[in-house]
């Protein structure tokens, strides 16, 4: 993909996200490989008024923090540089604030395996990273811990952060994240449910290798 298309996909990708309801405001943000570099969202813009040159490009190399465009990254690069830094199979990454995955994040708890959906994330539960402040090398360090084997984690009295190796993937992904944890939410206010041994959550992943969701 073209430069700028990357950039251009980042863009319908934000608008969707907020659109859809995954996202609202100016919270979230959105980071693409693009061979050696990261491509990221600019912070604090309205992504109705976000243009492909305001997103910032930035090495993916020892010299943390530089940055090439008009705009500062998102407060949250550091979490996007040491990811892509830390998981090469790793190529687009969201980071939302959609209300059932903020909220079981607030409660600080793991989301268990109540759906077989969950083995989608690699696992039989979605970690929740310990809580630091927003765009600290601290909270970087958090999630990191937290998506060791996942796909996904939550990020406590924070929101989400949902990996791929497309952004179609990783959106897929923080989507079926916010319904899973939506659906955790209201099997909590009915006092809890069944937990699917790990056992069944191995043959679905084993399953999933043959399941592949459509771009
Ligand atoms: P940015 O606008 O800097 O990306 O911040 C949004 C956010 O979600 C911080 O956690
Ligand atoms: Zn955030």
């Amino acid at each position: 993909m073209s430069k700028l298309l990357l950039r251009q996909s980042i863009i319908e990708h934000c608008l969707a996200m907020n659109e859809s309801g995954l996202n609202q405001g100016t919270s979230g943000n959105i980071s693409i490989r693009d061979r050696d570099r990261m491509l990221i969202t600019p912070s604090g813009i309205p992504y109705a008024r976000m243009q492909t040159e305001d997103i910032a490009s930035m090495p993916l190399a020892v010299e943390r923090g530089h940055w090439d465009g008009p705009c500062r990254p998102s407060t949250e690069w550091p979490m996007h540089f040491d990811i892509m830094m830390a998981r090469p199979e790793v190529g687009a990454i969201v980071h939302a604030h959609s209300t059932f995955a903020t909220i079981l994040s607030i409660l600080r708890q793991e989301i268990p395996a109540v759906h077989y959906m969950i083995a989608a994330f690699g696992g039989a539960s979605v970690r929740c990273a310990e809580y630091a402040t927003f765009g600290t090398d601290e909270l970087s360090h958090n999630a990191l811990v937290a998506l060791q084997d996942r796909e996904a984690c939550l990020l406590a009295n924070h929101g989400m952060l949902a990996l791929g190796k497309t952004l179609e993937q990783a959106m897929w992904c923080a989507v079926e994240l916010e319904t899973l944890a939506r659906q955790y939410y209201h099997s909590l206010l009915l006092g809890g449910g069944h937990v699917l041994p790990d056992t069944e959550i191995a043959v679905v992943q084993e399953r999933f290798k043959y399941y592949v969701p459509q771009d």
